[in-house]
């Protein structure tokens, strides 16, 4: 499995994910030449993409959608809530193809499972997602703006194999900085983001053996640094997993998730007594 994050912050958020031949797009945050162009630097094509899943409607995950959708054919998936706020929006204009899903279900792609997972984010009925390759097995976490560490979330941590989860404040600049109370008290209440803290406790506490890899996504500018985000979560998680982080105004390179059944093979092919220097995800990723 293939994820790269093109942009991801509240200046717009659009990941995609390459499962096999099958390609997703999640979010529509910035601009269909933006996705097209930083698509291309990697060698994809933005109109073999099979679908746009949509997560909530907050604009900087909606921004560019109904250009998305039209100007490149991207069948669009989302819940019935959602699609009534986007479809008020004027830059949204008319989705001629689109595929309603009711948070909780699983949306079916050839070779793919997508579970939506209900956030508890403030928007009128936001999802996350876990996107499972059915041949391998592989399972990632698309973790963000989900408001708080609500129940049930955790249970979804444990077979991952690599997630990308929101880091978006570190608490002491939140509290001290310029932003008004009530801004404040929304992005640190239940149904706002997670901090540098909770993105890496839940991580530290519910992770099984298998994560290779976190992303680290939708950092604040103001209450936040990239530094600060990874600093925090390397003191929390295993030395074994690798920390990444994405970028607010550009994309990541390709992170790549390799099949537990591949690594689970390598690891019991090894001679007894003979210790493996480095974790098998430090080899693999980005080779
Ligand atoms: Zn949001
Ligand atoms: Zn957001």
């Amino acid at each position: 499995m293939e994820v790269i994050s093109l942009q991801s912050g509240s200046s717009g958020n659009c990941v995609f994910v390459r499962i096999g031949q099958t390609r997703l797009l999640f979010d529509a945050g910035i601009s269909g030449r933006k996705t097209q162009s930083r698509l291309a630097l990697h060698g994809h094509d933005v109109h073999d993409v099979d679908a746009l899943v949509i997560s909530h409607d907050h604009s900087d995950h909606i921004a560019a959608l109904g250009p998305l959708h039209r100007r490149f054919g991207l069948p669009v998936y989302l819940t019935r809530p959602t699609h009534r706020v986007v479809s008020k929006k004027p830059r949204t204009g008319e989705l001629s193809d689109v595929r309603h899903f009711q948070a909780g279900q699983t949306l079916e792609f050839p070779g793919v499972t997508v579970h939506t997972i209900p956030t508890a984010h403030d928007a009128v009925d936001g999802v996350c997602f876990v996107v499972e390759d059915l041949e391998s097995g592989t399972r990632f976490g698309l973790m963000m703006d989900l408001g708080h560490c609500f129940r049930g979330l955790s249970d979804w941590i444990g077979d991952l194999d690599a997630i990308m989860i929101e880091s978006n404040y570190d608490l002491p600049m939140l509290r001290d900085g310029f932003y008004p109370r009530h801004l404040k008290e929304r992005i640190h209440g239940k149904g706002g983001h997670l901090s540098n803290d909770d993105a890496s406790k839940l991580v530290r506490d519910h992770a099984g053996q298998r994560l290779q890899w976190v992303c680290l996504a939708h950092l604040s500018d103001e209450n936040n640094t990239p530094e600060l985000a990874v600093k925090t979560c390397r003191a929390q998680v295993p030395a074994s997993v690798q920390i990444h982080c994405a970028d607010r105004y550009d994309t990541t390179e390709p992170m790549l998730i390799r099949s537990p059944k591949i690594l689970a093979k390598r690891s019991s092919s090894a001679k007894p007594g003979v210790r493996i220097q480095k974790a098998a995800s430090e080899q693999f990723l980005f080779s």
